[in-house]
């Protein structure tokens, strides 16, 4: 049967009416269940051996799009919808986005899940099914609220599978549901991930806000990923989450593998256990608890295969990103698990007696999580070049020491099916024409687009490409957010979680210093467009102070009729994956300024050089390796490099109050953060606050490379004016773009960690 003829029946069916009588979101519904059909004809992977990635986020994005783009059936489909009046972009409005993660990890996750089944390998993920996701953000008065986001429908591509497990705590016993979302592969079969909620979840908890009885974990456990936990109630409920994730993981595990008949003690022959940050690693305990209570392991025995089976990802050099747990609160939510955590930490104990420093318990009773993962797991990576580095040599180097060979480095991707083909149509389309298809499946094939660097009308198609996403975007800003931006302006752009080592603060003090400038006479040749998209967690003061700044000062310069045709700012609502895909493709800067040595890796940077965006950053993280493919010419590196950070830091010998008392362009610009104008709009408390930070600690050293930044600022806006110079780096930063996909790095895992066998279809 031809597709029309599947999406008209299917519409007559669900709505009685043909296609063209239907509504948009009637037409969402249709597709959601034509996908769906389309999806269950093809095979999922399962092979002999196999992975189970957990993970606390998976941060999907709409799936609509993406689907019919995987399933090689979008451009048919879009036809059909034109030929009865309807756009698919309107139709994929009407989808809610999936609220299962929070940011670079968990889109990381969703990449690796789209990587894995476009490459035919066999595995699957494993996550918890948040009816209210991390929150929904909205503005008022200057201020970040947080409200509950409640994504889930009746109808939508997540199947109940009708699996349950029974999962143990201190004081209650709660049954899973596991749900599956089908990861269809491009031009391949499905990677399930399967998504555990708790039975008898009781949604009314949560009346205002998002506050609700942290203590009632048998009614709340699967409502928010991560909790508030600023309190001890909150602190147990993120352990009472984790383990029930791992315990369903593990059961789930153990389950597959008697089922299809494997003898457990060869269980890390067909199971292979990523551990994605330390959020999933009580499945290390967990494993153990059932070999030994359930299925008669002798402890060696279950220690053995259970180290030879879990590999671990580390994502964050930042110490209180490190979770460790008072040995107290495990106790209280998984007694079960206590006495084996116990008997491995005494092993490594007994083992390093002399080095305190990798015990797993210390000597105020808080068991670290990573150091579990390290020494009962047989992989431990980085996930980039200089990330990997700073953990061999500095962070983790007692481990390095002990077993080197388990270090190793899985520099991040993303998947160019969402972030190219789907998010930039035309910019897909203009390589289909010049470098051919084969880049969909093999990325290193941008590179043939090298070629074309001194070809006029290929450049110029790179140019027209960004000024319509350009415009494009402005539609969207407009309507969402009600701010009017000029096309024809620099659009740059900062957009990732909110946090103080990302330093959305030292672009803030940027739009001061440029304020301050125009107020003063000298105006920029081009107008600039400083785009911003951020949540902050609700318990991270700061953080939300920084937003309070940034919608200060958009409110002040939007509304200021000397500068606002120089200067625009836009904080974004509710960034998420649908904005990204929105906010990327029509970005002509892309901003990436932590801290040296404090950015793990980034994704937002690859997604931004693959949509031809020109990076203005530190040497950090993957702008190490982006900066190494592009060379000097086609990227803006500034501020200080990570051994004079980490140093800094061991010397301890960083003021920012000096720098401030020094330099006039310093002074001015912090001094504005509580000035008559700022706290004529803005809030005294929260400005205040952000002030002293800045000058009394400034943990992340804004100050100290905010005039360098200024200056490759100034540098990068200047050479936008040189249109031909400025194409050709668009170019050469797509056609390097290559080794960023997440192809690519699972094809790393699997090579030198997981070893699965590719599953013919
Ligand atoms: C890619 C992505 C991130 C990660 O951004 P970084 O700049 O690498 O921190 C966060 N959120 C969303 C929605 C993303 O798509």
């Amino acid at each position: 049967m031809s597709l029309e003829k599947r999406f008209d029946d299917l519409s007559r069916k669900l709505y009685g009416r043909p296609i063209h009588q239907c509504t948009e979101a009637e037409l969402y519904h249709v597709l959601l269940n034509l996908s769906k059909a389309l999806s269950a004809e093809k095979p999922v992977m399962d092979g002999e051996r196999k992975l189970y990635y957990i993970s606390a986020e998976f941060l999907v994005g709409k799936l609509l799009s993406n689907n019919l783009i995987n399933l090689g059936v979008y451009d048919e489909i879009d036809d059909i919808l034109k030929k009865c009046n309807k756009s698919l972009s309107s139709i994929e409005d009407m989808e809610p986005e999936p609220s299962l993660g929070n940011g670079g990890l968990g889109r990381l996750a969703a990449c690796f899940m789209d990587s894995i089944a476009t490459l035919g390998l066999s595995g699957c993920g494993v996550g918890l099914n948040y009816h209210f996701g991390l929150f929904h953000q909205v503005f008022k008065d200057h201020l970040q609220n947080a409200e509950k986001d409640p994504w889930l429908q009746k109808d939508s591509f997540i199947n109940d599978t009708g699996l349950s497990f029974d999962v143990k705590f201190g004081h209650a016993s709660v049954k899973s549901h596991m749900y599956d979302l089908d990861v269809i592969g491009y031009e391949s079969g499905i990677a399930k991930l399967h998504l555990f909620d708790l039975e008898g979840l009781d949604e009314s908890l949560v009346q205002k806000g998002i506050d609700f009885d942290k203590t009632a974990v048998d009614k709340n456990l699967t409502l928010f990923l991560y909790p508030d936990d600023s309190d001890e109630a909150g602190n147990l409920l993120r352990i009472y989450q984790q383990y029930f994730m791992v315990s369903n993981a593990a059961q789930l595990i153990i389950k597959e593998m008697k089922d299809k008949g494997y003898d457990l003690h060869e269980l890390d022959k067909h199971a292979v256990v990523q551990i994605n940050d330390t959020h999933p690693t009580m499945v290390i305990p967990e494993l153990i608890r059932i070999l030994t209570q359930e299925e008669e392991f002798t402890m060696d025995d279950a220690i053995a295969v259970v180290m030879k089976t879990c590999a671990y990802t580390n994502h964050t050099i930042l110490a209180e990103a490190l979770e460790t747990w008072p040995l107290s609160y495990l106790e209280e939510v998984v007694p079960v698990l206590v006495p084996i955590i116990k008997e491995l930490a005494n092993r490594v104990k007994k083992e390093h007696a002399d080095n305190e420093k990798v015990h797993i318990i210390d000597d105020n009773g808080r068991v670290h999580m990573a150091h579990i993962d390290i020494h009962y797991g047989f992989s431990i990576n980085g996930v980039a070049a200089i990330h990997t580095d700073i953990l061999k040599n500095t962070e983790l180097n007692d481990f390095y020491k002990l077993y080197p060979e388990k270090f190793n480095n899985k520099t991040n991707g993303i998947t160019f099916r969402r972030w190219l083909l789907s998010c930039n149509r035309p910019l897909s389309a203009l390589l289909d024409r010049t470098i051919g298809t084969g880049y969909r499946k093999d990325a290193n094939e941008l590179e043939k687009l090298k070629s074309f660097k001194d070809d006029e009308n290929v450049l110029n198609e790179i140019v027209k490409i960004k000024a319509d996403k350009k415009l494009e975007l402005v539609k969207t800003i407009k309507e969402r957010e009600g701010i009017d931006l000029d096309p024809k302006s620099i659009f740059d752009i900062q957009i990732k979680r909110l946090h103080e080592y990302k330093r959305q603060q030292m672009n803030a003090l940027y739009i001061i210093h440029k304020y301050l400038e125009i107020k003063g006479g000298k105006l920029p040749k081009r107008p600039i467009s400083c785009i911003f998209g951020a949540k902050a967690a609700p318990a991270y003061v700061i953080a939300k102070d920084i937003i309070h700044l940034l919608l200060t000062l958009q409110e002040i310069i939007n509304n200021d009729p000397d500068v606002s045709p120089y200067l625009k700012v836009v904080m974004v609502t509710n960034y998420n994956v649908d904005y990204a895909e929105k906010l990327i493709p029509a970005s002509d800067i892309s901003e990436q300024i932590s801290l040296a040595s404090k950015e793990a890796s980034g994704t937002s940077n690859m997604k931004f050089m693959l949509n031809g965006a020109i990076t203005l950053g530190t040497d950090d993280g993957a702008n190490v390796e982006i900066h190494d493919l592009v060379g000097d010419d086609n990227i803006y590196i500034f501020g200080a490099d990570s051994d004079t950070v980490i140093k800094h830091y061991h010397d301890r010998d960083y003021f920012s109050r000096g720098i401030y008392r020094k330099s006039k362009v310093v002074k001015e610009a912090v001094d504005f953060i509580v000035g008559p104008e700022a706290l004529k709009v803005g809030k005294r408390e929260n400005l205040g606050r952000l002030y002293m930070e800045l000058l009394k600690k400034d943990w992340f050293m804004t100050l100290l490379d905010f005039e360098s930044y200024i200056e490759r600022k100034d540098q990068i806006i200047e050479d936008y004016e040189d249109r031909d110079r400025w194409k050709r780096m668009m170019l050469m930063n797509i056609a390097n773009a290559g080794f960023f996909s997440s192809d690519r790095t699972i094809e790393e895992y699997n090579r030198d960690i997981w070893k699965l066998p590719r599953v013919s279809l």
